[in-house]
């Protein structure tokens, strides 16, 4: 393996901006160095996830499908090119075996070491003529605001991978094989207005609603940290507003909150349970006339959690590729959202590797050289025994 060219690629990649909604620079410069390691064309796309996506995004992900010089399952390797907002402006620069940022920003190596990990495997295939099955890349979009390219894309245009490799972490012999899954739900409250000081018993306080309906699923267990026969997970409320005046009964309250756990069947009890005890509380609470409050609930599935088995092929194929290298493998379970959570829930089994991000979303955020340099190793390593 080139070690420069590796370097060369991540510090390029490092020094271009990419927001959220605007990668077309990183793009562009992925495709650019691809065409020139001698990648076809044709074998270069762009989806149309953006189209799907909320809010302004200038392309959806970034796909090319190599096709394979043996027979042998579909492999991917995946990574986001956005950045968080703290990235804004950076400029990287090496210190040591590390990349850390010139100014008071973040760095991007989260996930710029993905993008160029990614890159610097594909050009060794292409300008050795290393045997290779076929293989797909993905460059996602919108990662750092909701997962949204993993979300919106659409695995044929994937071409159905046996096997995804998503780098997104800072050690690459953590293999992160698990991830939890949340919902984000909002309850609107109406209730009944009415003169708080003249007629208070004609009004259905939206207020009162939202308390008791908190307090009940509170009573229950299910607010905070959430632990009922040996499943976890956690609950909060976010945004409380409404009312309008002191004396007003207020008649308008939307409470959200979120719902998280590894479990899936247990994250929807979680959120049932908040459901469930709004509506409770509604009904509990009435006017003069047996009026009673209503409420609306939506739910949203952020993302779903995942738990791959230690016997699927893909957690086989990380392990044995670490160990060739001399690296040990310590399979993961992590309590954040990751794109694999979604191309997992679309049927490909995917670990999460690190390149060697550290310290994500902070000024003190790094690149660790050596730690990128092996992720390279381990990919092309993964790639070459599946010819053998
Ligand atoms: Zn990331």
């Amino acid at each position: 393996m080139n070690d420069a060219r590796a370097e060369n690629h991540l510090l390029h990649l490092l020094s271009l901006p990419g927001s959220s909604g605007q990668e077309r620079q990183v793009a562009d410069a992925i495709t650019t160095r691809l065409l020139e390691a001698g990648c076809d064309p044709d074998w270069i796309m762009e989806d149309d996830a953006h189209t799907r996506i909320p809010g302004d995004f200038e392309m959806g992900n970034l796909i090319v499908k190599l096709p394979g010089t043996i027979e042998g399952p579909r492999l991917m390797f995946s990574g986001h090119m956005d950045t968080v907002p703290l990235v804004r402006g950076a400029v990287p620069k090496k210190e040591g075996r590390r990349i850390v940022p010139e100014g008071n920003t973040a760095l991007g190596a989260d996930n710029r070491t993905a993008c160029a990990a990614i890159l610097t495997l594909a050009e060794q295939l292409l300008t050795e003529g290393l045997p290779h099955p076929p293989m797909t890349l993905l460059f996602t979009v919108g990662e750092e605001i909701g997962l949204w390219g993993a979300k919106e894309v659409r695995p044929e245009n994937l071409g159905y991978p046996d096997m995804g490799f998503n780098i997104d972490s800072g050690n690459p012999t953590e293999a992160i094989i698990g991830a939890i899954g949340a919902h984000r739900w909002k309850v609107g409250i109406t209730g009944v207005s009415a003169h708080a000081g003249v007629h208070p018993d004609h009004g259905v306080s939206a207020a009162l609603i939202a308390s008791k309906g908190i307090a009940d699923y509170a009573g229950q267990g299910y607010f905070g940290l959430i632990e009922k026969d040996g499943k976890r997970g956690t609950s909060n409320v976010g945004t409380l507003q409404g009312g309008e005046a002191t004396n007003q009964v207020t008649d308008q309250m939307s409470v959200t909150g979120e719902s998280r756990s590894h479990d899936p069947d247990f994250l929807q009890e979680i959120t049932d349970a908040i459901e469930t005890a709004f509506q409770t509380a509604a009904a509990s609470v009435t006017n003069h006339k047996g009026v009673a409050g209503t409420t609306s609930f939506l739910r949203n599935e952020d993302y779903h959690a995942f738990r791959i088995s230690e016997d699927e092929a893909v957690v086989h194929a990380t392990a044995q590729a670490l160990k060739d290298l001399g690296l040990p493998c310590s399979p993961q379970v992590t309590d954040g959202g990751l794109d694999a959570n979604f191309l997992n829930f679309k049927g490909i089994p995917t670990v999460t590797l690190g390149a060697g991000q550290h310290n994500p979303h902070t000024v003190d955020e790094y690149a660790d050289l050596d730690e990128y340099l092996t992720c390279c190793r381990v990919l092309l390593r993964i790639v070459a025994n599946t010819v053998a």
